[in-house]
């Protein structure tokens, strides 16, 4: 592989899985050897948090990687993971979109700067629950969206908004930005709402939706607690086992080459 992969984990709805899926995700391919970098963009830093970052080790941050002249090299900093990096966030990043709505260039900041990343390395950005300046740079520096879904009643109408975006982003900057793919969360099969959800974003949105659907699991939810992935605090559940399976999907998605096949 020669170029970086850049992945945004987008949806303006708050609570649907994106951080969920940033850590496991990244803890799954830097596991399979990929060298990856998770980039937290959102300001409650709960995928900082999540992999067992503190607030007083957040030296240098994603904010200072937007606003300031460091390089991805000075703020990536590793995680517990081998081959697992991250940008982490604080709260200083919620004034980001006031302060940097003057900059010139202002959508192009984080794209600027991941345009450093070492060949082979993936790349995967947490975005807040909004489609503000920090969304708008994820997908401005990005080869393609990751839209986490929650599988219940409104998932699709939000869709719609998000999908204007992205095609607003290929109309004015990053004409390569593609949608590589939808996965359903939080998916409940005692519950036929789930179900439906499934069946209608499928019939809607055929195979963009990824084959693996990520079930609601409450050793999901713990993981962060214990600073972990849940494909390392409890490999043997069923929230681990679809997360694992979806990583490989993704990475096929990717064409990435399996690093130590
Ligand atoms: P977002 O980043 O989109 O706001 P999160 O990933 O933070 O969403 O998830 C919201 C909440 O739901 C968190 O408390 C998380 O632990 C929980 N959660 C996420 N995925 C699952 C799942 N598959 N099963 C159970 N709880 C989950
Ligand atoms: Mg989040």
């Amino acid at each position: 592989m020669s170029e970086s992969s850049i992945v945004a984990i987008a949806n303006q709805k708050g609570g649907v899985g994106k951080t969920t899926t940033a850590i496991n995700l990244g803890a799954a391919l830097a596991i399979s050897g990929h060298k990856t970098i998770l980039i937290d963009l959102d300001p409650q830093g709960n995928a900082s948090t999540g992999l067992g970052i503190e607030a007083d080790q957040r030296k240098r941050t994603v904010y200072d990687l937007l606003a300031g002249p460091e390089t991805l090299q000075d703020c990536a900093q590793p995680t517990s993971i081998k081959n697992l990096l991250i940008v982490p966030a604080t709260s200083d990043l919620s004034s980001a979109d006031v302060e940097l709505a003057q900059a010139e260039n202002r959508t192009r900041l984080l794209r600027q700067k991941l345009s450093q990343a070492e060949a082979g390395t993936i790349i995967l950005i947490d975005c807040p629950p909004a489609l503000g300046l920090l969304t708008l740079n994820a997908m401005v520096a990005s080869d393609a969206v990751l839209v986490p879904l929650q599988a219940e009643f409104y998932a699709l109408e939000g869709l719609s908004q998000l999908l204007t975006t992205v095609k607003h982003v290929r109309q004015t900057g990053n004409p390569n930005l593609r949608i590589n793919g939808i996965l359903l969360t939080m998916s409940d099969n005692r519950n036929n709402l789930s179900q439906q959800v499934e069946a209608d974003a499928r019939a809607t949105l055929g195979d963009l939706v990824f084959p693996t659907v990520i079930p609601r699991n409450v050793r999901v939810s713990e993981a962060p607690s214990h600073s972990k992935p849940v494909i390392l605090y409890d490999p043997s559940s069923k929230g681990s086992a679809a997360y694992e399976q979806f990583a490989k999907e993704f990475a096929q998605r990717l064409k990435l080459v399996p690093e130590n096949a």
